[in-house]
């Protein structure tokens, strides 16, 4: 039995609670929210009325408590049909009924309130309880069962809405209404339980709280969380990837829809001891981790009888919760079927374009190992009759025959050049240069070509142009050969100016310009977008007479790129182009060069001198065509060294057996044994291992240089031979007090 005191104490907490709740609500924008809020503040005026019939002390203020507490269920009710309909989505409906339910509620309120007047919807009358505590008791009348009917109308109106909802609703979101249903009805059984028992307090206001409280957790809480489960679940049994959950026992808790299927398991079997999950696992503890991921491949028969192969990558983890405390572990199964068929395609094109490439870079090295092959014998036999011959008519022919086998090997250079690039195998070797030599260089190697055409080269080089720059020379005067040989090559009248400056960027940095402009014919506008592609020529017809490939400014361009500089064309049709390269390079001494000069350029240039002679000194040549052997015996004839002949490896290695000679050169192409073969054992059998040996080759194909390196040569030239250049090798390695210079 509750006694006075208790029952005021729990109606107060009630109180507290709704406050609560309605501050929550307050919150909330839905409509429905709204109403819900206003049910609970009418139900704070029907519990406090509650607690005046509990101290009641006279029939007159017990009768008014007990209107203001029947007033207040009534709109508590007339609420939560509005927050009824509105939850399940019946705008419509609420529209049109609100009006005449306030009308109604109204009426039956100042029926209510009339009642102590007219005393005709209820009496009150004085009843004791068994513990002899007195209370006011009320007894109806005909019209209180009609205020009753309306309120038990229209949350019959709100059931039935909510039955629909349920009734017409996805699975997923019947739980929304089925909860709410509930609550709602509990307050109604509570309310009859009340008036059947004719208990003399009614605690039942009570639940007007808690069920305020249970439906906001409802709506707020419950509601939305059991919606997203349901959709995360559904969400992840449509993810194309496995999911499989597993708990600190490691009891499968969850498998989605692609992991039963693809791996043909029931949830119930699934454990961290079955397979393939236990190979799995095994694999990844064996590499001493206790996570991690491991591929599998499962074979499967389609319809047809075909045997498949599915790749599985298996990714096993830890599972922890967000404070990060491990709450058991997952795995991730993703299909990599398509990607592994993916790598497989693109395995097979790269063995593909790797055997294509490799084809052509053999075809490259075939092609320039024949073509200079006869070359060196035409050039050295060439260089022979210009030596000897003081016939100008003769000298003239041998010349000519000296331009066009230049010619010819510029174009083998430019090909093979462009293949390098291609392989991405041209590498920037940075080394101090001077600029001033670097000019010169480029201006002694034209001014001829220029002259016969009669051309001028013009060189403007800036004073303070460091005296040494940190570059890849050899890539840098490749570029200017490329753009000094177009501007001679296109033009017919003027000439060339060259102008190279350079700012600093930073303390050691600079930024080195070349400006090269010519005189001559000048580039079409619509062709200026073309300049750099390869194997591209302008004016084809026109430039019919004028050697080349097009590859020279490809390869210009690409050397530039590789440098991480820039170049730029200007050009006007008719009357010259202007090529701008800028490379960033390091500076080794920042000293001003000072005025730059051109010596005098040696007229006896191109008459031959010998560099030294050795009268002492032995020398192998080792080349298996004898023509060869001819030609680089007369081009070091004038040096007067001794130079014994073998013609291939195995009298080589003889030869070696039985003499120390001071050099060896020796041709790389040979029948069995080849050049390296022969070196090798040359250089652990006989007499001449410490002898340094020169590679005679017409392999210049990419890495060949480093190649050599590599093996231990001690020089390396490209045929067809040059006398000053074998001069200038041999020079260095003889032993020096054999050699004079002459
Ligand atoms: P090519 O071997 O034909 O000279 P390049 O790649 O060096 O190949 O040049 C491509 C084309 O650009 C040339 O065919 C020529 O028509 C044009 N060209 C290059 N430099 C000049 C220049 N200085 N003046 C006019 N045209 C030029």
């Amino acid at each position: 039995m509750l006694t006075k005191a208790t029952f005021i104490l729990i109606d107060f907490l009630a109180i507290v609670d709704i406050f609560f709740t309605v501050n929550a609500l307050g919150r909330m924008k839905e409509d429905y929210a709204r109403y819900l809020s206003h049910a609970l503040k009418a139900a704070v005026v029907a519990i406090l009325a509650n607690m005046l019939i509990a101290i009641s002390f006279h029939p007159v203020f017990a009768e008014i408590s007990y209107a203001l507490y029947f007033a207040s269920i009534n709109w508590i009710v007339l609420f939560l049909t509005g927050f009824g309909l509105l939850y399940t989505e019946h705008q419509t409906i609420t529209r049109a009924l609100t009006k005449p339910a306030v009308v109604l509620i109204g009426i039956d309120t100042l029926s209510l309130a009339g009642n102590v007047i007219f005393h005709h919807v209820y009496s009150v009358y004085e009843k004791t309880d068994l513990a002899g505590i007195v209370y006011y008791q009320t007894v109806f009348k005909i019209p209180y069962y009609i205020h009753l009917a309306i309120d038990y109308t229209m949350l019959f109106v709100v059931l039935l809405a909510l039955l629909y909802r349920i009734r017409k609703n996805y699975s997923m979101y019947r739980i929304k209404y089925v909860l709410i249903l509930a609550v709602l009805l509990l307050v109604v059984l509570m309310n009859l339980a009340y008036m059947t028992l004719e208990l003399a307090l009614d605690a039942s206001v009570v639940f007007y709280a808690v069920a305020g409280t249970l439906i906001y957790f409802c709506i707020q809480i419950f509601v939305p969380r059991s919606l997203m489960n349901v959709a995360i679940v559904r969400a992840i049994d449509d993810m194309n990837e496995g999911l499989i959950l597993f708990d600190l026992s490691h009891k499968c808790i969850y498998a989605n829809a692609f992991s039963k299927v693809r791996l043909k398991l029931d949830t119930s079997e699934i454990g961290l001891d079955r397979e393939p999950l236990a190979t799995i696992l095994k694999s990844i503890r064996e590499r001493g981790t206790e996570y991690g991921q491991e591929p599998y491949v499962k074979r499967i028969e389609n319809e047809n009888g075909q045997v498949l192969e599915m790749h599985y990558n298996f990714r096993y983890n830890e599972l922890t919760d967000v404070k990060g405390r491990s709450i058991g572990s997952y795995f991730l199964i993703e299909d990599t079927t398509e990607n592994f068929r993916h790598m497989e395609e693109i395995r097979i094109a790269k063995e593909n374009a790797d055997a294509a490439n490799q084809a052509k870079s053999s075809f490259l090295a075939s092609m320039s190992h024949e073509i200079r092959t006869p070359l060196n014998s035409v050039l050295g036999l060439n260089e022979m009759i210009l030596r000897s011959t003081e016939d100008p008519q003769l000298k003239e022919y041998a010349e000519n025959i000296r331009a066009s086998g230049d010619a010819l090997l510029g174009l083998i250079s430019d090909i093979l050049d462009f293949s390098k690039i291609e392989a991405k195998r041209m590498e920037v070797k940075p080394a101090p240069y001077s600029m001033h030599h670097l000019l010169r260089d480029c201006y002694n190697n034209f001014i001829q070509m220029a002259g016969e055409k009669g051309l001028y080269i013009r060189i403007d080089c800036d004073e303070t142009i460091p005296a040494s720059l940190v570059g890849d020379v050899k890539l840098i005067r490749q570029i200017l050969n490329n753009i000094i040989s177009n501007g001679i090559k296109y033009t017919k009248v003027g000439g060339l100016s060259l102008r190279v400056t350079a700012s600093a960027v930073e303390e050691n940095t600079c930024d080195l310009r070349m400006e090269i402009s010519d005189t001559g014919i000048g580039i079409p506008e619509e062709e200026m977008g073309h300049l750099f592609d390869a194997f591209r020529r302008i004016n084809e017809k026109e430039n019919a007479t004028i050697q080349g490939t097009g590859l020279g400014l490809t390869i210009t361009k690409e050397l530039v790129t590789l440098m991480d500089g820039t170049i730029t064309v200007h050009s006007t049709l008719g009357k010259g182009s202007t090529f701008r390269v800028t490379l960033p390079q390091k500076v080794a001494d920042a000293a001003a060069s000072g005025e730059f000069r051109l010596h005098e350029v040696d007229s006896a240039k191109n008459q031959y001198h010998e560099l030294f002679h050795a009268p002492d000194a032995q020398i192998l040549l080792v080349d298996d065509v004898s023509m060869n052997l001819k030609v680089v015996k007369a081009l070091l004839k004038k040096t007067q060294v001794q130079v014994e002949t073998a013609g291939g490896g195995l009298e080589a290695m003889e030869k070696c057996r039985q003499k120390k000679y001071d050099l060896i050169l020796l041709d790389h192409r040979m029948p069995e044994p080849d050049g390296i073969e022969t070196f090798k054992v040359i250089r652990t059998d006989g007499l001449n291992t410490e002898t340094p040996v020169i590679m005679l080759t017409a392999n210049v194909v990419s890495g060949a240089e480093e190649e050599y390196e590599q093996l231990g040569f001690a020089g390396y030239l490209s045929k067809p031979v040059r006398g000053e250049e074998l001069e200038k090798a041999m020079a260095g390695l003889l032993p020096k007090k054999m050699v004079t210079y002459v």
